[in-house]
């Protein structure tokens, strides 16, 4: 008998030939009622095992998370909720679980507690269902730039270049083998090492992107990025995934657009194809929510927050009006800010991107050109000689999700600039050359992924949105 997906299974109608399912017991009860879970979907199918027909020596090994096959028919449920049920005629036993040794209890445990047992989290509804929204976002970014004929692109995980300028990157050396070449002072000898200069893993895949959208026209990657973020946040991680398109022949505006229009498409692809995993997550998180205190919990539900963010515009406004918004916002005057607003040229920290999303205009937001000195050395210069051609789009509840710009394709002021902030040119030859030979107009932007999901899903912390969180001192497995 071929196996089921109970999925599949539940949009059935009852019928005499027997099926066979697998899965993982998440209840029994009355030696007699099983729920099964999959992994397919969050309702787990309810199996009888009708009393007297099965030995006392196999109803004792179903415990919670043991894993069986059972093969039966599919007969109408009284039950509420479910059309069937699965009457048993054979339980096969594939994997005991000793109940008394089990970490997950069939009850509510705190995310803290999840995350200390991180590799048994995925038998979590909530996280079952956070990893199959993840999965289907993914797909979503894929399928939105494959029909916009973007060209995927693999950018290098080892590189010699430091895009962001951040200084936050991990070293590669072949350390600790005994053979990694010295200095007489004991350092390593990076001319003499494995790539024969000193390499890190990349921080951003953009410089090299740009290389291939200015021959290839549209192109994006989709891949690891890492950043040994020395601060411990709810939004950071020292291993994420970012989307960086990069689009040759596109300004700023442009460049926008297409950030606006993809977010709301995959957003949309998600709310189409996962509505039981979104409305299961929209409850965790209104129940979460009774717990805080009335003007800490948010005005609309998970699934209303996105219907908003799909029908209204971003907000699109500059640095400059938003500086002028917070210096002269309540928050400000009141002195709620942990950084005050000191004026014109600093730089905006998450609690400063919030208030503009989820106290001024109440829907994401799109900043445009800040000041240049804040900003790395590749955005473009404008006219006013102060500010640079960079957006970040900023979304409530999180923060920045999107850092992007039109590039610099000039390569006069390019050079000037990286003079000026100390960007050693030499290096960086290849990447001039897009400038020397054949330069156009070219945009683009990082999506950070978990980000993206956090937003989706609603949830708070970015270590519930990724498999196996890497962050300072944690790397268990
Ligand atoms: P932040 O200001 O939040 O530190 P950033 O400005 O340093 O972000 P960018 O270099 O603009 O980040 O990277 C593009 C996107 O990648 C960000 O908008 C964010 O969504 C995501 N991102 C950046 N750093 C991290 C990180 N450590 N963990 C997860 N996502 C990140
Ligand atoms: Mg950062
Ligand atoms: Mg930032
Ligand atoms: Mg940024």
């Amino acid at each position: 008998n071929k196996r089921i997906k109970i999925k599949e299974l539940l949009q059935q109608e009852p019928q005499e030939q027997e099926v066979t399912v697998m899965g993982w017991v998440r209840t029994f009860r009355n030696n007699q009622f099983i729920a099964l879970n999959d992994g397919s979907t969050n309702t787990n199918l309810q199996i009888v095992a009708e009393l007297g027909q099965f030995e006392e020596s196999l109803l004792k090994r179903i415990t919670t998370s043991a894993s069986l096959k059972v093969t039966g028919t599919l007969v109408p449920s009284l039950g509420k909720g479910q059309k069937v049920e699965l009457k048993a005629r054979v339980i096969e036993i594939l994997g005991d679980s000793d109940p008394e040794k089990y970490p997950l209890q069939p009850k509510k445990h705190s995310l803290e507690f999840l995350r200390e047992i991180a590799h048994l989290r995925f038998r979590t509804n909530t996280f079952a269902s956070v990893f199959r929204v993840r999965h289907a976002l993914a797909f979503a970014i894929h399928k939105f730039f494959n029909e916009k004929g973007f060209v995927y692109i693999h950018t290098p995980i080892i590189t010699a270049s430091d895009a962001e300028g951040a200084g936050e990157m991990f070293r590669v050396t072949t350390l600790p083998f005994d053979n990694t070449p010295r200095n007489e002072d004991g350092s390593v000898d990076f001319k003499e090492d494995f790539f024969g200069k000193s390499t890190n893993l990349t921080v951003s895949g953009q410089l090299e992107g740009e290389l291939a959208a200015t021959a290839l026209g549209e192109i994006y990657t989709f891949g690891p990025t890492f950043r040994a973020e020395n601060s411990n946040t709810t939004r950071h991680l020292a291993e994420f995934w970012m989307i960086e398109p990069e689009m040759a022949f596109y300004d700023l505006e442009d460049n926008a657009n297409l950030a606006e229009a993809f977010i709301k498409y995959i957003i949309k692809y998600v709310m189409d194809h996962n509505a039981e995993d979104l409305d299961f997550l929209a409850k965790r998180l209104a129940d979460e929510e009774k717990q805080l205190p009335q003007d800490k919990r948010s005005e609309m539900g998970l699934i209303e927050k996105l219907e908003f963010v799909l029908n209204n515009q971003f907000e699109r406004l500059t640095y400059t009006e938003a500086i002028d918004i917070l210096a002269n916002s309540n928050y400000n005057k009141k002195k709620k800010f942990q950084y005050p607003i000191t004026g014109w040229g600093m730089d905006l920290q998450s609690e400063h991107e919030r208030y503009l999303v989820e106290k001024h205009f109440k829907k994401p937001v799109i900043l445009m050109n800040y000041p240049a000195q804040i900003k790395a050395f590749y955005m473009r210069m404008n006219d006013d000689g102060k500010t640079v051609a960079a957006m970040d789009i900023l979304a409530p509840g999180i923060g920045e999700i999107v850092g992007g710009s039109q590039r610099e394709e000039r390569l006069d002021v390019l050079l000037k600039k990286m003079k000026d902030m100390n960007v050693p040119d030499e290096e960086l030859w290849w990447y001039l050359d897009t400038r020397r030979f054949g330069t156009v107009p070219h945009a683009g932007f990082g999506l950070g992924f978990e980000r993206m999901i956090q937003f989706v899903t609603g949830m708070n912390n970015i270590r519930d949105v990724i498999p196996f969180p890497r962050t300072p001192k944690n790397a268990e497995f």
